[in-house]
């Protein structure tokens, strides 16, 4: 609109003043008459603004869900491929597709109600001049009828402008209406800030204490309820619970990435509020079940955690998260890109590419998200073994379906409907025959059902 409208409108406006000043300056009479309409004009245009304000909310809204939906089917087409629901996907589109186009037909239908709007003004306008012009030449009030020619070529003049402006009028409601809805995104203020002053913290030992921390995403609805809980520098905590049960949500909270209503997440005695973003986010670093793969060299995607390092560097990560073998294999090597949204890697190499990217970040503490949930039991091995060699010397938090993962953690705390149930280590938890003992049952028995040994 700013680029491409104003410049346009600027240019119509001062066309508007100067041809209505040329107009007054040769019959004021017949001027006056002719743009008596225009303020009327603008009444009408004022009416209709909230109407068309709100069928282009409607508009934005439908083209929004439709996208959704689009984005949706593409991205889950296997899945709806495999339970054969290509059907009733297309129904659902035929709705959202039958919103929008009504949606837009309702716009149309207003558009072109404003286009008359002016339409029919430039006419009555210059049927005024040509009536009223055709008065004062034959009544012999001194006009001339080679003032009359000169006058309907002036208001001629006006309909480019007008047209121009009927247009702008509509472009700038959908351009603002647009720009609300930016600006609430861009307006948003973010729930986790840095603080203004923040702690100096050169080196991190890397102790993570919980104390006292609930915490809900919507109000009224703890997910965590008065956790507490401290590992100390180097050591391997262990997170255990029924899913849902609140563990991710707890990792979450030490990384900051959701500040708890109650209570405090401490590193190194340093409540993580007081703290630079620079050092948490140095001092800690994520391996999860949902791995970011970006658009990029393998090289590159490895390095996402620190841009400048070394092609050595590189490769002795990889190396250590046991993926320097599959980079090998590929085309390029470290120069293979790898596509959008990483598909060209299976679910293991992805992962072992985020194991290489954390241990290039060389954080002081590591939390593992379900790190291997998604990986076949031999791949789980392997990375298993990766893990193993990234865990040494950091604290560690795990999060983990698997017991068998956590056998060597120091400390295991079982979550429950977002309470610490249980602590202890491994054999302390079996002997106290609670929640933590049925589970490694359970996988116990699910694993000799399936022919694997724990
Ligand atoms: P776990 O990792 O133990 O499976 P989560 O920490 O992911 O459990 O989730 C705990 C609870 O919080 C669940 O009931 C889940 O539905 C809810 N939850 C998780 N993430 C969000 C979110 N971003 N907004 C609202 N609720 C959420």
């Amino acid at each position: 609109l700013f680029i491409d409208g104003i410049p346009y409108l600027i240019v119509n406006i001062v066309t508007v003043i100067g041809v209505t000043t040329m107009m007054l300056l040769i019959n004021w009479k017949l001027a006056i008459a002719a743009i008596i309409l225009l303020p009327l004009l603008s009444v009408f245009s004022y009416l209709l603004t909230p109407k068309l304000w709100s069928l282009y909310g409607k508009r934005h809204r439908s083209s929004r869900s439709l996208y959704g939906q689009i984005n949706d089917n593409l991205t889950g087409a296997r899945v709806v491929k495999a339970f054969g629901q290509e059907k009733s996907e297309q129904t659902r589109f035929a709705r959202y597709n039958q919103n929008m186009r009504t949606a837009e037909l309702k716009i149309v239908n207003v558009d072109n109600q404003i286009y008359a709007l002016y339409a029919v003004f430039q006419n009555i306008a210059q049927f005024i001049v040509w009536g009223l012009g055709s008065f004062f030449v034959l009544q012999g009030t001194g006009m001339e009828y080679g003032t009359l020619i000169t006058f309907v070529g002036y208001i001629t003049m006006l309909n480019g402008p007008l047209d121009n402006f009927s247009y702008m009028f509509r472009w700038w409601i959908n351009c603002m209406n647009s720009a609300q809805r930016i600006f609430e995104i861009i307006d948003a203020v973010p729930d986790v800030t840095e603080p203004i002053n923040p702690v100096k913290m050169d080196r991190v030992k890397g102790s993570v204490e919980l104390k006292n921390v609930t915490f809900a995403y919507e109000k009224g609805k703890p997910v965590l309820k008065d956790i507490s809980l401290k590992v100390e520098a180097g050591q391997m905590l262990g997170v255990v619970g029924h899913s849902g049960a609140g563990k991710s949500t707890l990792v979450n909270l030490i990384s900051r990435l959701y500040d708890p209503d109650e209570g405090e997440v401490l590193i190194d005695g340093v409540n993580v509020r007081d703290m630079s973003f620079q050092d948490l986010r140095r001092s800690i670093a994520m391996v999860s079940q949902e791995t970011y793969i970006f658009m990029g060299t393998v090289a590159e995607n490895i390095a996402y955690s620190n841009p400048s390092a070394t092609r050595d560097e590189i490769v002795a990560a990889a190396v250590a998260a046991s993926a320097h073998d599959f980079i090998c294999k590929m085309p390029d090597g470290y120069d293979t890109v790898i596509g959008a949204s990483g598909r060209s890697l299976s679910g293991g190499e992805r992962q072992r590419v985020s194991i290489a990217r954390a241990i290039l970040a060389n954080p002081r503490i590591l939390i593992l998200d379900e790190a291997t949930a998604a990986v076949d039991t031999e791949t789980e091995q392997s990375i298993q073994r990766s893990l193993e060699r990234l865990i040494q010397g950091r604290t560690t938090i795990s999060v983990a379906h698997r017991l068998s993962t956590l056998k060597n953690a120091d400390h295991l705390v079982v979550i429950e409907d977002g309470r610490v149930t249980e602590r202890g280590t491994h054999s302390e938890l079996l002997r106290q025959k609670g929640t933590y003992f049925k589970l490694a049952q359970l996988q116990s028995k699910a694993l000799a059902m399936r022919g694997v040994g724990d």
